[in-house]
């Protein structure tokens, strides 16, 4: 074990169907119940479901229609965001009393850095348990953990033992860990994905630790090395606690799905109008403008363009967005339209010097 190597003590805390048990929580009717969070009308679609819903095959994401054809008693909840932040900000302050390192990924999941911490645990699995206490104590809610030597292995454990349960890795461990880990379990490899690495004989971790760096860069560009990288248990990205937005965007879905670009021109003018107050307010300016087109499928079309300069401009971002949108013939009628700039002004470009070594396993490291 070389010295370099930054051997870490990582949790990746996720909340158990956050919205969802929030109004569970909170309207004890619910209970029990398959509740979705979401709009129920022929556009809605759920933003989260309860566990009683998922035995029926209730997913986020999914249309409410879709839904509620899986669960017929299905109960559809409307959204109330205020009342998820007034609680995440609750888990967080239980976070900062372990370590200032916390990256939230979103209200109801964060990475913290425990390597050093403000309670002097060396152990990383009992501050996981302490923390899931003090949640379900202070909110009475379910947390469930993922505790390893970085972010993506810890993000993998924490659904292992979902919901209201916590999983380990420790450093002895990984090597193993990773190479039966289920392809489709490796986080960011997404559905589509999955698809592919099954084409290319990959279905576990062993599988894709056999394929070169080469070969994966091949099929999967710049995400092949990602995919070399983590089987190996290589994940140095820093547990950051500041998170500076890598990009500004805003986005509408339509009440009626439009298939005429004309009427596209005078949404994509609000939108950008939009952005651009955003943009404003926090004085960003970028130079890659992308345009999202969802079908009324639901299928995803994305399409961008990097400027050799920065832009925050309303009528120049539209002018891009209007050539992205002519770019390509539409494939169907479209139900949302959203315009966001990346390569942000913002980004510092971190000069992180990727340390590459295989972990190795000689070192007693307490966890
Ligand atoms: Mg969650």
């Amino acid at each position: 074990m070389s010295n370099e190597f930054p051997l870490r003590k990582i949790i990746h805390v996720d909340m158990d169907a956050f919205y969802a048990s929030v109004e569970q929580l909170d309207n004890p009717e619910l209970r029990g119940k398959p509740i979705a969070v979401g709009g129920s009308s022929d556009r809605g679609v759920v933003s989260a479901a309860s566990y009683e819903a998922r035995k029926y095959g209730v997913r986020s994401a999914m249309s409410s229609v879709l839904a509620k054809r899986n669960c017929p008693d299905l109960i559809f909840v409307r959204a109330r965001f205020d009342r998820y932040k007034e609680i995440s900000k609750q888990i967080r302050s239980i976070f900062y009393e372990y370590t200032d390192l916390v990256e939230p990924l979103s209200l109801d999941e964060a990475y913290l850095d425990v390597t050093v911490n403000k309670k002097g645990n060396p152990s990383a699995t009992l501050i996981a348990k302490e923390i899931r206490a003090r949640i379900l104590q202070e909110t009475g809610l379910n947390a469930s953990a993922g505790i390893s030597i970085n972010k993506f292995i810890a993000k993998v454990a924490s659904d292992i033992n979902k919901p209201n349960g916590q999983k380990t890795v420790n450093p002895e461990e990984v090597v193993s860990f990773l190479e039966e880990l289920e392809i489709r379990k490796f986080y960011g490899v997404g559905k589509v994905t999955a698809e592919k690495m099954y084409r290319l004989g990959i279905f576990t971790g062993n599988d894709l630790k056999s394929k070169t760096e080469g070969f994966l860069e091949e099929h999967f560009g710049k995400s092949g090395s990602y995919y070399y990288n983590v089987v190996r248990g290589i994940h140095n990205s820093p547990v950051k606690p500041h998170r500076i937005p890598k990009s500004v965007g805003a986005e509408r879905t339509f009440n009626e799905n439009l298939s005429s670009e004309i009427f596209m021109l005078e949404r994509l003018e609000h939108i950008t109008n939009e952005l651009e107050k955003r943009l404003k307010k926090s004085n960003i300016a970028g130079k890659t403008v992308t345009l999202k087109i969802k079908y009324s499928d639901f299928t995803l079309n994305t399409r961008s363009k990097t400027l050799p300069y920065f832009i925050s401009d309303q009528k120049l971002i539209l002018e891009t967005a209007k050539e992205l949108l002519y770019q390509e013939k539409l494939q169907n009628s479209v139900r949302l339209l959203g315009i966001s700039l990346a390569n942000l002004n913002t980004e510092k470009k971190e000069r992180t010097k990727e340390v590459k070594e295989v972990v190795s396993v000689q070192l007693k490291f307490e966890f």
